[in-house]
């Protein structure tokens, strides 16, 4: 059945769990993330279908699943599975996408590998893709396509249709040109988001640093830059995050830049904040935590996320204010995703090592400094540390976001406890009434961290509360009402093209 709506996303909408030996498709447990605000949007379509990759030992197999027809909460949909050998997979996604474009979307030029890559791969995976949402879409249907791992699919796409409005968003930061023309296949990714009808990024300075790459490489123009809300406006805002580009045109066609940040279903966080026994289990935390202060912090295993550079600030910290030995606890969670790459079994080894010689050397037998969880706790277990927390100390060094910092503040409905953010998270250009602090600085670090372990009662609540005002503005339900607005606009102007 055609659909009005395709949601190309390279991950499934769903698990897949064995249950005695039959595969059955269940709801991600939590409404939390991604995944269920795309699919919200089934809600606004008479059909939706979703294209994903899964893994196929052999993609000629007649028994292999391509197409699963869902029917859940969010209506019916049609998922197309494309079946991916695990050399397609580890050579598009491992290795163009994580050992390639990640390190130069989040500016790590020295992690960036670019001699395994196999470009002729990865275009045919995208390809793949591409076909499969033009056999998908219904006459002018809409085609909403996410992150970098898909970069070529809105070129192929209008290459197959030219009716469809296609809108892309990018979950990462975008750098400037300088950091992304180190890429050599720079054109002809930026050519492929120029056949979009919306590019959607977090943050204006992203959204800014796209338009200064595109016309460094393509002949592009501004339309039109709209000046940013003027809330939104910190000290640290730069200039061209005030007055981002709206809307350019390439070759004829106007394409609109949207910046808008994700944010979190703040609703089902407070509610689980509430709960009663979330409640007990977070006061059961502090109990045994005696006069002992806490800290959380909580991410992926990834060099982007500075976890080794966090512990090290928290040693020197210790190292400098004998008076907190003791008295404060860290428990740093850093949840290992993508196990066997190079890049991130270093970072796991860094933490480890770091973390075992600052207990070795600060711990006692009634105190351990950090406690280091390195596999991914469920989400309604964080709620209870988020609650018990008197800091969330999020520091990443690049971000496109951060979802953790938003989920600590809505799940602090007792307006307490300080959050502690990286200026580099994307989070941040919200979130200015918590302490920013730069993680490239030792002195901004170690301040940073003292600042908000003997900040007093009453700033601690100021500031929550303006915090938590901004994580309802932005919630993920706002964010999904600004990507219907921006494909609409764009539908409108593609259907009113001669
Ligand atoms: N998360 C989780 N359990 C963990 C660690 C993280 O459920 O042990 C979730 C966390 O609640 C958040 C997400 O993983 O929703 C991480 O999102 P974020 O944007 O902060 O970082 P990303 O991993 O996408 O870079």
């Amino acid at each position: 059945m055609p659909s009005d709506l395709v949601i190309v996303y390279h991950r499934q909408p769903y698990e897949e769990v064995e249950v005695n030996g039959k595969i059955e498709f269940r709801e991600n447990k939590s409404p939390n993330g991604i995944v269920p605000t795309l699919k919200s949007f089934f809600g606004t379509a008479d059909h939706g279908a979703w294209i994903a990759w899964k893994l196929a030992d052999d993609p000629s197999n007649p028994d292999f699943e391509r197409v699963v027809e869902i029917n859940d909460a969010y209506g019916s949909y049609t998922v197309s599975r494309l079946p991916l050998t695990k050399e397609q997979v580890s050579s598009f996604y491992h290795v163009s996408s994580k050992e390639a474009f990640w390190p130069i979307l989040h500016s790590f030029k020295d992690k960036y590998n670019y001699d395994p890559v196999d470009w002729p791969t990865f275009r045919e995976v995208n390809w793949a893709f591409a076909e499969a949402a033009a056999r998908e879409a219904s006459k002018g249907a809409r085609v909403w396509i996410h992150d970098y791992n898909l970069w070529l699919v809105p070129g192929y796409l209008r290459q197959l249709r030219s009716d469809v409005t296609i809108s892309f968003f990018h979950h990462t930061p975008f750098p400037g040109a300088d950091m992304f023309n180190v890429l050599p296949w720079r054109r002809e990714i930026v050519e492929s988001l120029l056949a979009c009808d919306v590019i959607g990024f977090h943050i204006p300075r992203y959204a800014a640093n796209f338009v200064s790459v595109a016309r460094s490489l393509h002949d592009v123009s501004v339309l039109e830059r709209m000046p940013v809300d003027p809330s939104l406006i910190s000290e640290g805002t730069a200039l061209s995050e005030r007055n981002a580009p709206t809307r350019i045109v390439y070759q004829g066609n106007e394409i609109g830049i949207s910046s808008s940040a994700v944010g979190v279903a703040v609703d089902f966080i407070e509610a689980r904040a509430n709960d009663p026994a979330v409640q007990a289990r977070a006061k059961t935390i502090r109990t045994d935590l005696k006069d002992a202060k806490l800290i959380v912090s909580v991410g992926r295993t990834d060099y982007t996320k500075g976890g080794v550079e966090q512990l090290e600030s928290f040693e020197r910290v210790l190292e400098a204010n004998p008076a907190l030995r003791g008295k404060v606890c860290l428990m740093h969670v850093s949840v290992s995703a993508n196990r066997n790459m190079t890049a991130y079994e270093d970072v796991q080894a860094g933490l480890e090592e770091t973390a075992g010689r600052i207990n070795g050397r600060y711990g006692t037998l009634g105190w351990q400094p950090i406690t280091l969880i390195s596999r991914a706790i469920p989400f309604d277990d964080l709620i209870q540390y988020y609650l018990a927390a008197d800091v969330a100390w999020i520091t990443p060094l690049a971000d496109g976001m951060n979802l953790v910092c938003k989920e600590f503040v809505a799940a602090r409905t007792d307006c307490d406890g300080v959050l502690v953010l990286s200026e580099f998270a994307g989070a941040a250009v919200e979130m200015s009434s918590a302490v920013i602090t730069n993680p490239f600085s030792y002195r901004s670090m170690d301040l940073a961290i003292v600042q908000a372990l003997e900040m007093e009662p009453q700033e601690r609540q100021e500031r929550m509360k303006a915090l938590r005002q901004m994580v309802r503005r932005f919630s993920v339900e706002h964010w999904g009402q600004t990507q219907e607005a921006a494909f609409k606009q764009a539908s409108a102007y593609r259907k009113s093209k001669p």
